[in-house]
């Protein structure tokens, strides 16, 4: 996982135990404080019934004692006040005499004289023995919702006539304890996205400087040896900055002073080897016993010019690139056609070209027709006579691939791995004469300094071997200004004859 994103989710981590750990309780006490100002509004509005009615209420207990039902004329003023207080508060209200025996019910359900006061409603039985008020909080079938039941007894004086209950749904109250919750939810994501933004603000900040070194070493392991972090950011990082700069300027001239010695050896090497070799052909040219012994060095000291020569070529490629220029490889692999064909033709190879239409690269000129001339000078060289040697460029989306493919021995599996190794010779190569082991070695240098890969294509034992060289595209078009010069009526660039100006070889 990414320094950025390990940042971003401990923050996310933080902010959301925190939000948490503050709106929970908060949530609770909002509830908590909407039911007892609902409890305290509806017991309020409870006892100014109760105290409105409680003379009427009176009467009428006594009336009910003496055998008689009490007034008309109080029964309706009960139910005025009952009706009005029902209405203002929405709640159903339910007046009961002392026995517990209705004498209005604001919803007209249960007539008067029923008798209320059963196990099912022991709140009156409270009110009314104790002359204390009850709360309860139910579910009611009816209306789907909780109810609140708030009995208040009726005095009159200092004695319970009746009681006067309350049952208001909860429903509202409820309704606007979850408004308020969705308020606080909303406002715990809206703090948790701005926390997140500004994690991801200062995240980014830490982790740009380590993207930046990172990809400074990936820049000096890829050869640039001069590529150096720039020492900002946070100070860990920056001091880890200039310890990979220290470490970079050592390993930097430690393999600069490798590449230079090689490179001097090899230079020197060049004249000792020309002077011997002006000498044994001396000696050749003499005849006598000693020809035979100065052809056989002859071939030893052009072996080592080989070795000498592939070794400052190695040196060469696996500098750094310098700037690159847009190369059509489909001319540069015409051209390198061309420069083998004689050499293809003295080996008893046919050489095929079947390149398309301008497939242009960032790379260097030089370097490509390098790789490419190695390229060729293992597949002439390995490939037995009546075999055939394709050179091919394609477009694949993003990227320009070249093949060279011959049908001669192929590599034997167990070789396939090593093959790009400095030295390496496998056992076509062991067999077909002399050979430095160093071709693959300079081609697969040379690619990679221009951001391509070299591979060898899968193909079955002993059908032939097919090297495969992408570059990333730089664009291509259909036609071109230096087009290649043998183009078919499809587009594509096929050559099965001599070129017409025969290029020396220069292998
Ligand atoms: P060299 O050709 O001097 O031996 P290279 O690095 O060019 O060195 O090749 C390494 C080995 O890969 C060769 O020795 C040979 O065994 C094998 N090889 C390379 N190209 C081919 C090919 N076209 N067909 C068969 N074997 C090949």
């Amino acid at each position: 996982m990414s320094l950025r994103a390990r940042l971003v989710l401990a923050a996310a981590y933080l902010l959301v135990v925190v939000v948490i750990a503050l709106e929970f309780p908060l949530a609770v006490n909002i509830e908590r404080r909407a039911q007892s100002e609902f409890r305290s509004t509806v017991l309020g509005y409870a006892g100014v019934t109760a105290s409105q009615i409680a003379d009427q209420v009176g009467r009428i207990t006594q009336a009910e004692a003496a055998g008689g039902s009490g007034s008309d004329q109080d029964r309706a003023s009960v139910d005025r006040v009952v009706s009005a207080y029902a209405t203002q508060s929405g709640a159903r209200v339910v007046v009961v005499d002392a026995s517990g025996r209705v004498i209005s019910d604001s919803t007209g359900e249960a007539a008067p004289g029923t008798l209320y006061e059963t196990p099912e409603r022991p709140e009156f039985q409270q009110a009314i023995s104790t002359g204390q008020p009850s709360f309860d909080v139910r579910p009611s079938e009816t209306l789907g919702q909780d109810l609140l039941v708030v009995v208040v007894p009726i005095m009159d004086g200092s004695t319970v006539v009746g009681a006067v209950r309350f049952s208001a749904p909860l429903g509202t109250i409820t309704h606007r304890v979850h408004v308020a919750w969705i308020g606080l939810v909303l406002i715990g994501l809206a703090v948790i996205a701005a926390g997140l933004a500004l994690a991801w603000v200062l995240a980014t900040s830490l982790a740009k400087p380590v993207h930046r070194l990172e990809h400074t070493a990936e820049e000096f392991g890829s050869g640039n040896l001069r590529a150096r972090a720039s020492p900002d950011g946070p100070a860990e990082v920056a001091a880890l900055a200039t310890s990979f700069n220290r470490m970079a300027d050592a390993v930097g001239s430690s393999i600069e002073s490798q590449r230079d010695f090689v490179a001097n050896a090899s230079h020197q090497l060049r004249t000792p080897l020309t002077g011997m070799r002006l000498r044994l052909e001396a000696i050749e040219q003499e005849g006598g016993p000693a020809a035979e012994d100065a052809r056989k060095a002859l071939a030893e000291v052009d072996r080592l010019s080989a070795l000498v020569d592939d070794l400052l070529e190695l040196t060469r490629a696996s500098l750094a690139a310098t700037t690159g220029a847009a190369v059509d490889l489909s001319r540069v692999a015409a051209d390198a056609v061309e420069r083998w064909w004689t050499q293809a033709g003295e080996a008893g190879v046919e050489l095929r070209l079947d390149a398309g239409t301008r497939r242009t690269v960032l790379a260097d000129a030089k370097d490509l027709g390098q790789v490419l001339d190695n390229l060729l000078e293992n597949a002439i060289k390995y490939s037995p006579g009546g075999s055939r040697v394709v050179v091919r460029t394609l477009d694949e989306s993003a990227h320009v691939v070249l093949t060279v493919a011959d049908d001669g021995p192929g590599i034997p599996e167990a070789e396939r791995e090593r093959l790009f190794e400095r030295f390496f010779r496998g056992s076509t190569g062991r067999r077909g004469g002399p050979g430095t082991g160093l071709g693959l070695a300079i081609v697969e240098e040379l690619v990679t300094r221009w951001g391509g890969t070299v591979r060898l294509a899968p193909s079955a034992p002993g059908a032939g071997a097919t090297f495969e060289v992408s570059f990333p595209a730089l664009g291509s078009a259909a036609s071109a200004p230096n087009a290649p010069r043998d183009t078919g009526a499809d587009g594509r660039q096929t050559s099965e004859r001599p070129a017409p100006v025969p290029a020396p070889t220069d292998s």
